[in-house]
């Protein structure tokens, strides 16, 4: 179950992290792209959600959840080791100090009845003892006589090398005595420990009680074996030592194990491959002397059943591996246990080993730790898969090559710690994408909302008061990101929000919704005043300047806020009865509504309170989107032309070629309100075609009527028109139909269309400027141009904003701005014109300035085609008014 949850939590992410990097590219492609950067988690988090998740697995390990996982995984290696890896394994069984003799259903029919008489066993062991055998162990009860031939079998128990068993009576059996007469030191227990799965992996050396001290029929026959090669045994507190190895005894909680029954002293188990363990005889062999009696001498000969209807049998690691289905007889297992340990003291073969717990759990910690910090490092979904998989294998590789080297940790915890820290830092940085923006941290437009709803439902506790959302949008943003990049981008949206935190009013929640809007949201204020109060500080803060390396940037922001209660009761949806009258999804609509009455009044900190007037407006401007797609079709666009005036000669140069529409209901309306829409619907594509096409025909006609005057026009080229990979060819397509001279016409492009994408956008000038006609930055000054670039690019005219030449003259006026742009313009070579002229005092100023050209309402407005060849026709008195 908990694979199935872990599997599911892990392709929900890879799901979400791949649709996030789509998103992700396609953003970048806009030049608006700011997902997907930015951590969602930061890095001490990731370590406190690993090392939360791995402490509480090591408490459920401390219980016992994961032994059944890491027994099978000691199961594994033991078979993996011993089979192709383990030690000794080139040893051959007749190097084996131990010898089977086995009990099998053969012999049982051949001897016709079960039990065994003494009589079979006294042959046995007479026959046996004329090999010279070491020790010669019983592995079969024999408590009580079983007539014929206890005399003798009595005679043959009385040599010394005869060891032979009882049953302790543990796990609740019966006890069982050993054979009367035969002394305690030659009487061994045989009773296993076994697993709660069934599986022998310990080995029981010997018990205590009071003063008395048990030992295991493998340890006695060990001990006799060893007492002939003068090697003593000596029972410790914690371990058993045989000669110089120190058996030390485990505890409850050791290696894999996380809670057994540590009574009594046990070891671990390292198991021999069959092969090397023991040679096997049959008892029919041994009673007829079919053997070389070589294979006997001062081996240890273990007597004892193997036959499966005797039931003497037992689980090992071994069961599971498919080609030994078969369980192993006890005698087999004595087997294993005395091979262990003489191979031990002898042959200075490894015991199996076990960390400290303090060890293990640090093991268990780190695996976790490691877990969470691959994810949390790594984003993409393949560099995840392969960390994650790099972090498995070597957590395998590392455990597998310890037990070769005899040493057992766990497996199955380190593992799910590994595992389970990364789905949780998964989880986390999941709920943190849910609810909290990659870039600033702050809540995102789902949280914000869920909190507008609660703070709505709440019962107010002043009788008056209002909930207020404060909705601050970064002017220009997609300009400041186009002109400086994402990285710029974010370093602004993430200082936005860090001075947003540092003034906010105390009980205020803030939110970052979309790209650059920030929501302050005040609940319970008693008077709609303060709101406005709060909203002035807030942007005032934020018109702080911005140090972008050596440059310095003055953000404005522009606000709009909305109330919940009567001061904009408006709902445009049923709302619930008890709640304060309109839901949290209309309130921030009113309040964006606002923001973008706020952006028409010109931006720049300008603040609004939203009215509901203001959404009438708004149904306007989609009543205007939907007249505009046919607008082109009834001919309804006319264009006006705004005379360029010499401002050395004062004679008239060219024409600003402006686009009107002419509304059948609306009348006239200006570019203002309708540019963006063209602009957002990709209308103005068609629309600039026609712009170019009527002013080039325009043109062509009034250099043929005014041949001494041969105007230029200037025709304003938006984003999109210049993003369009045919323009060039179709720019020299439309000259070459209308025949005009290529240097008649100027484009006009607004700084943030070239500086995105600066490469690419020198090549198209490039491509332009090959054609021989004019290219001039419109609205110098507003946009965030990057002076570094500027020379770079085949500019023939700067054309100062109409913002600067209105500022001239006045107090803390903009007259040494303009000279600034005027002075950049003619160092870099390149024609200045003003625009927004209004007045004879600034066409004078610009005139001793040397500004080249003048454009604005003092000369003349956009005036329709005729007007305009009237001009032409009976050129006015430029210097004395308006035209
Ligand atoms: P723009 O290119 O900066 O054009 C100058 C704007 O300033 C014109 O507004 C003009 O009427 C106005 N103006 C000129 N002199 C004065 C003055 O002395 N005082 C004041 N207050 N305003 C003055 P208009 O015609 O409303 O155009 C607004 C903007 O719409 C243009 O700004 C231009 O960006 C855009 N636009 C106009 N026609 C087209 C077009 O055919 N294609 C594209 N893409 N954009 C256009
Ligand atoms: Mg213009
Ligand atoms: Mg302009």
């Amino acid at each position: 179950m908990l694979s199935t949850w872990v599997t599911a939590v892990f392709f929900k992410f890879l799901k979400s992290r791949l649709q996030t990097s789509q998103l992700f590219s396609a953003q970048k492609s806009t030049g608006t792209g700011r997902l997907g950067s930015g951590q969602s988690c930061s890095l001490p988090s990731a370590i406190a959600i690993s090392s939360v998740v791995s402490v509480l697995l090591l408490c459920l390990a401390y219980l016992g959840t994961f032994q059944a996982m890491e027994v099978g995984v000691f199961d594994l290696l033991t078979r993996m080791s011993t089979g192709r890896f383990g030690p000794n394994t080139s040893t051959q069984a007749n190097d084996s100090p131990v010898v089977i003799v086995a009990i099998t259903e053969a012999d049982i029919k051949a001897q016709q009845q079960w039990p065994l008489s003494d009589q079979v066993f006294a042959q046995l062991l007479d026959q046996l003892q004329t090999y010279s055998p070491s020790v010669v162990g019983l592995d079969i009860y024999r408590d009580v006589p079983h007539e014929p031939g206890s005399a003798a079998l009595a005679q043959q128990l009385g040599y010394e090398n005869v060891v032979t068993i009882k049953k302790l009576g543990l796990q609740g059996d019966l006890e069982v005595l050993p054979p009367p007469n035969v002394p305690e030191q030659r009487v061994g227990f045989n009773d296993f420990v076994i697993d709660p799965d069934g599986v022998i992996r310990r080995n029981f050396m010997f018990a205590a009680l009071g003063n008395q001290r048990f030992y295991s029929f493998s340890l006695r026959l060990s001990e006799q074996f060893l007492a002939q090669k003068g090697i003593a045994i000596t029972p410790e507190r914690d371990a058993i030592v045989l000669g110089d190895t120190r058996f030390e005894r485990i505890t409850a909680h050791a290696g894999g194990y996380q809670t057994i029954d540590a009574e009594g002293y046990q070891i671990l188990m390292r198991y021999f491959a069959s092969g090397d363990l023991a040679r096997v005889l049959t008892l029919s062999q041994v009673l007829s002397g079919d053997f070389d009696p070589e294979w006997i001498r001062e081996k240890i000969v273990l007597i004892g059943t193997t036959a499966p209807s005797e039931k003497d049998l037992f689980y090992t690691p071994f069961n599971a591996a498919k080609e030994q289905v078969v369980m192993a007889p006890g005698v087999v297992i004595h087997a294993q246990l005395i091979r262990q340990m003489l191979s031990a003291v002898l042959d200075q073969r490894l015991l199996l080993r076990v960390w400290p717990q303090a060890g293990e759990w640090a093991w268990a910690w780190a695996w976790g730790v490691t877990g969470g910090l691959i994810i949390w490092r790594f984003t993409h979904p393949r560099s995840v898969l392969i960390a994650l998989t790099a972090g498995f294998a070597a957590l395998w590789i590392i455990t597998g090559a310890l037990f070769v080297a005899a040493v057992w940790i766990p497996f199955a915890l380190p593992t799910i710690a590994f595992g389970l820290s990364g789905i949780s830092v998964i989880s986390y940085k999941e709920f943190r994408r849910t609810f909290y923006d990659a870039i600033t941290g702050l809540p995102n437009r789902t949280l914000l909302m869920q909190n507008l709803e609660k703070l709505l439902n709440q019962p107010s506790r002043l009788p008056s008061s209002t909930v207020a959302v404060i909705l601050l949008d970064i002017d220009k943003f997609k300009a400041f990101n186009e002109s400086f990049g994402l990285q710029a981008g974010e370093h602004l949206l993430r200082l936005t929000a860090e001075r947003l935190r540092q003034s906010l009013p105390p009980e205020a929640k803030l939110a970052h919704i979309t790209g650059d809007e920030f929501v302050v949201l005040m609940g319970a204020i008693a008077r709609p005043e303060d709101a406005v109060g709060w909203a002035k500080v807030l942007s005032q803060k934020l018109s702080e300047p911005v140090e972008l390396g050596s440059q310095k940037m003055f953000p404005t922001v522009s606000t709009g806020i909305a109330y919940s209660a009567s001061h904009a009761a408006v709902s445009y949806s049923d709302n619930p009865p008890g709640r304060r009258g309109i839901s949290a999804e209309d309130l921030l609509r009113n309040a964006q509504t606002a923001v973008s009455r706020a952006k028409e009044r010109g931006r720049r900190g300008h603040c609004e309170v939203f009215a509901t007037d203001m959404r009438a407006q708004m149904s306007y401007r989609v009543g205007l989107e939907a007249d505009l797609r046919s607008a082109l079709e009834r001919k309804e666009l006319v264009l006006y032309y705004q005379p360029m005036i010499c401002l050395r000669t004062m004679t008239l140069s060219g024409f600003e070629a402006l686009v009107r529409w002419q509304h059948p209901q609306k009348g006239l309306i200006l570019p203002g309100q309708f540019i963006s829409i063209a602009e957002d619907t990709g209308l103005i594509i068609p629309i600039g075609q026609w712009v170019l096409e009527t002013a080039c025909i325009q043109l062509q006609r009034w250099h043929g009527l005014f041949a001494q005057q041969a105007p230029f026009v200037s025709v304003n080229l938006s984003g999109r028109q210049f993003a369009q990979p045919d323009l060039v060819e179709y720019i020299a397509h439309i000259l070459a139909k209308t025949g005009l001279k290529h240097s008649a016409l100027k484009l006009e492009l607004t700084e943030s269309v070239v500086m995105d994408k600066v490469e690419e956008s020198i090549k198209v000038l490039l491509r332009l400027k090959a054609l021989r006609l004019k290219i001039g930055i419109d609205d110098f000054g507003t946009g965030y141009s990057s002076l570094s670039y500027l020379h770079r690019f085949p500019i023939d005219t700067l054309k100062i904003d109409r913002s600067f030449v209105v500022g001239m003259g006045s107090p803390g006026s903009t007259d040494e701005l303009v000279k600034t742009i005027v002075a950049l313009g003619h160092n870099l070579g390149m024609d200045v014109v003003a625009e927004g002229i209004e007045t004879a005092a600034q066409s004078q100023r610009l005139t001793d300035l040397r500004c080249e050209y003048g454009q604005g309402y003092f000369f003349s407005r956009p005036v329709p085609a005729l007007a305009a060849e009237a001009l032409l026709a009976d050129e006015p008195d430029w210097g004395e008014s308006e035209g």
